[in-house]
């Protein structure tokens, strides 16, 4: 009764759910990779450091930052070691005011979430109507208490930041730095790197953007880079390639900001996406971006007549609807409601039925009634038409009779259960007839 990726589409919005390649999982399962021992004296594992070595030069090429720490085993670990760089780098220079980090209305929720466990308080920018942030609201937050701001590019509702070039100059004018979040790199791979646009700090997702399956609570791997005046903040221990051309672990030195895991961080994932890397090769990774871009905005524009597009600009790899054009609710004369429409809810459980994964829900908070959908550049044509396809039946059931869609899922093994239990008390096993 398990439902994943390799048997069906799973347009998660802001999660990536991204068909993993098989290979990749066949050379992580080598012999000689799996039985290594972190223990092991640096002479005896050199071709393992070779592919942390190799895997830093790759990520650096393809985000414009000047070095990576693997240390890191989630996307929110690396959001967190990275702000303890940006903190570092603000105490060592005895500047000790800035304590506050900007975060968008619209970011994921672990940005408010890594700042506040590093200590720093969140101060929120607002989005525009086009769903950008607002730089006439960012410029009085700006000041000397500013240790930095946090952004996705494209953002979370898979808009890209036209200002960005402006907002740098902006935050950088303050004394504060720019932390990108890139657990969603597909758009930007091989197109734009978050170096080039002015950003200080990022973080990417391998296990989201660089072949590792995801879900389920891991192993991840969120890889931090940063611009060349930050390389010596990185969290030790890192591989370094001596005079001889052996490779070696140095440890901690004086400015590091700290160790955020044991040893390396999780190897067999980054031996995955440097595989990945390696199997598509320079020319072929710059279709990522294309096709995870292409994909999304052919959903959304075969869509937007049955579902209502809040923003109706061109997307980056995913977008937004905020529910039904028609969502069936009747209105008597006297104005009370005699039938109840369908919500996002409701479209969401009816999905089910025809064997989709649901899209992300209910967030952004932007909008009440978000239904947030990631196709990913790893899905067929036909895999995208049988989709829409299935939306528009849905949107035509709804309008008709949405009763239809408020007792979905019809042919799943079980049908609403209380979504608090099942997220707090989750039945995992099949469960013996009683
Ligand atoms: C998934 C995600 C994260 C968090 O990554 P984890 O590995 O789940 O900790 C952070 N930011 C964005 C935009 C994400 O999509």
């Amino acid at each position: 009764m398990n439902f994943g990726v390799d048997t069906g589409f799973y347009p998660l919005g802001s999660c990536t759910m991204k068909y993993n390649p098989k290979i990749n999982e066949e050379i992580a399962g080598m012999k000689g990779f799996q039985a290594l021992h972190p223990l092991q004296p640096a002479c005896t594992v050199q071709g393992a450091l070779e592919v942390y070595y190799n895997m830093e030069k790759s990520l650096a090429a393809l985000t414009g930052m000047a070095g990576f720490t693997f240390n890191p085993c989630a996307g929110a670990h690396g959001e967190l070691t990275g702000l303890m760089i940006m903190r570092q780098y603000h105490l060592l220079r005895g500047d000790l005011k800035r304590t506050k980090v900007i975060v968008p209305d619209s970011a994921h929720g672990t940005n408010p979430a890594s700042a506040a466990v590093c200590g720093l308080e969140v101060v929120v920018v607002k989005s525009n109507p086009d769903g950008l942030v607002d730089v006439a609201d960012l410029k009085p937050l700006l000041g000397d208490d500013i240790a930095g701001i946090m952004m996705t590019n494209p953002n979370t509702l898979g808009l890209f930041e036209k200002e960005i070039g402006e907002i740098a100059k902006l935050v950088h004018g303050c004394g504060g730095l720019l932390y990108y979040d890139g657990a969603n790199m597909n758009p930007l791979i091989g197109m734009v790197r978050p170096g080039d646009m002015g950003f200080d700090i990022m973080h990417l997702n391998l296990h989201k953007s660089f072949s590792t399956p995801h879900g389920g609570g891991g192993p991840g791997s969120g890889p931090v880079g940063v611009c060349s005046k930050l390389v010596p903040y990185l969290p030790t221990p890192k591989v370094v390639r001596k005079e001889d051309g052996a490779f070696d672990i140095v440890g901690c030195d004086g400015k590091a900001a700290g160790q955020v895991s044991g040893f390396l961080g999780n190897f067999g994932v980054i031996l995955r996406g440097y595989a990945y890397i390696l199997t598509l090769g320079k020319q072929n990774v710059k279709l990522v971006g294309k096709y995870a871009t292409l994909g999304a905005n052919y959903i959304k524009e075969s869509l937007k007549d049955c579902y209502k597009l809040p923003i109706p600009t061109v997307c980056k790899h995913e977008f937004v609807f905020d529910g039904l054009v028609n969502d069936g609710s009747k209105k008597a004369a006297d104005g009370t409601v005699e039938r109840e429409g369908a919500t996002t809810l409701d479209v969401a459980k009816r999905l089910l039925d025809f064997g989709f994964h649901a899209p992300t829900i209910y967030f952004p908070l932007l909008f009440h009634q978000a239904i947030m959908i990631e196709p990913t550049e790893t899905e067929s044509l036909e895999t995208l038409d049988s989709f829409i396809e299935v939306m528009r039946k849905i949107a035509a059931e709804a309008a008709e009779d949405p009763g239809i869609l408020k007792t979905a899922p019809h042919n799943a093994p079980i049908t609403r259960p209380d979504e608090t239990t099942a997220a707090r008390q989750p039945v995992l096993k099949f469960q013996d007839e009683a």
